[in-house]
């Protein structure tokens, strides 16, 4: 057995810029927010786990970031693991539902079973009214004029009023909470503790800021990424945009189609994507 003198006496891994913003809410969409509760790692706890096989500790940062950067690249993962991080966070049920579905998280939410449902629901401004898209039968595209804007907007605040009303009445006849609540709209707010490592939260960043994720839910992973994960691991987030968010990965065929392009074989590699009909 090891004696004690041969291990270094340690310190919390703390972050300096994400302390600062420990505990302060970050408004998303009306009346939503995000903010950090509790965290554990920093970029040098990755570096130190990744380096833990031949046991040296953290050098200097040019060398970090080219460890983290290669790590990023080859898809290592549990390195990333060694980060976790704790938020509150209030969200519309609808978004929530999306974000539910990410399984690698722990949660405790709100229960409307136990306390009154949260009295606020996402309202829609005048102007943020989207078309459905004619291209991505999950998205949207441009929105509608003002004028029928205006219109659903105050269709929506009316919707809001009668629900709200139903409900409190449900709740002065006694009604239990659990079943009081079953007409509250996708747009009633919940909070939770959601609780991630770094590894399945890029995941999630990566899925949900994406452009093909809802506004809304990306509206939330937009300020957790820039506002949050930023300031807490730099160069981590710095790989993530760059081996992450900002490339490309390209199918063998796509490969033989870009070298066929780069020889200037641009007949060659247009027959090629018929027959195999790339889409
Ligand atoms: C734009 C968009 C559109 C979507 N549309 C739909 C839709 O129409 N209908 C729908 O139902 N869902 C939809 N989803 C949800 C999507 O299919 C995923 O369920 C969700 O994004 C969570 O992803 P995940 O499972 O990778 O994440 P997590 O649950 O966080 O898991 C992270 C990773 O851990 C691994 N993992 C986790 N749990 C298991 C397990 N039990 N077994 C094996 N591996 C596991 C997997 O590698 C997984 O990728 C959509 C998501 C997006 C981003």
């Amino acid at each position: 057995m090891s004696s004690e003198k041969e291990f270094e006496k340690l310190k919390p891994m703390t972050v300096e810029s994400l302390d600062e913003i420990l505990g302060k809410p970050f408004k998303v969409l009306d009346d939503g927010f995000v903010r950090v509760v509790d965290y554990m790692g920093s970029d040098q706890s990755i570096v130190q786990a990744a380096r833990v096989s031949y046991g040296s500790g953290t050098k200097q940062v040019s060398q970090d970031r080219g460890l983290i950067r290669y790590l990023m690249r080859h898809h290592h993962s549990t390195p990333f693991e060694m980060c976790e991080i704790k938020f509150h966070v209030r969200v519309p049920m609808d978004a929530w539902r999306q974000w539910i579905r990410h399984r690698t998280a722990n949660v405790n939410e709100y229960s409307t079973r136990y306390s009154l449902a949260i009295d606020q629901s996402a309202k829609t401004k005048e102007d943020e009214w989207r078309l459905q898209s004619s291209m991505n039968k999950q998205g949207s595209e441009g929105f509608l004029s003002k004028e029928e804007g205006t219109l659903l907007t105050q269709e929506e605040e009316k919707l809001h009023s009668d629900i709200w009303g139903i409900y409190n009445s449900r709740i002065e006849k006694g009604v239990a909470r659990e079943q009081a609540r079953k007409d509250l709209p996708l747009s009633t707010y919940t909070e939770a503790y959601w609780k991630i490592d770094l590894h399945n939260l890029l995941h999630f960043l990566r899925l949900r800021m994406d452009k093909h994720a809802q506004l809304e839910i990306r509206k939330f992973a937009d300020t957790i990424g820039n506002e949050i994960v930023k300031r807490w691991v730099p160069l981590t987030w710095e790989a993530f945009q760059d081996y992450r968010m900002n490339s490309k990965s390209f199918s063998g065929l796509e490969m033989q189609l870009l070298s066929l392009i780069s020889q200037n074989e641009n007949e060659k590699a247009a027959e090629k994507a018929k027959k195999n009909l790339v889409g």
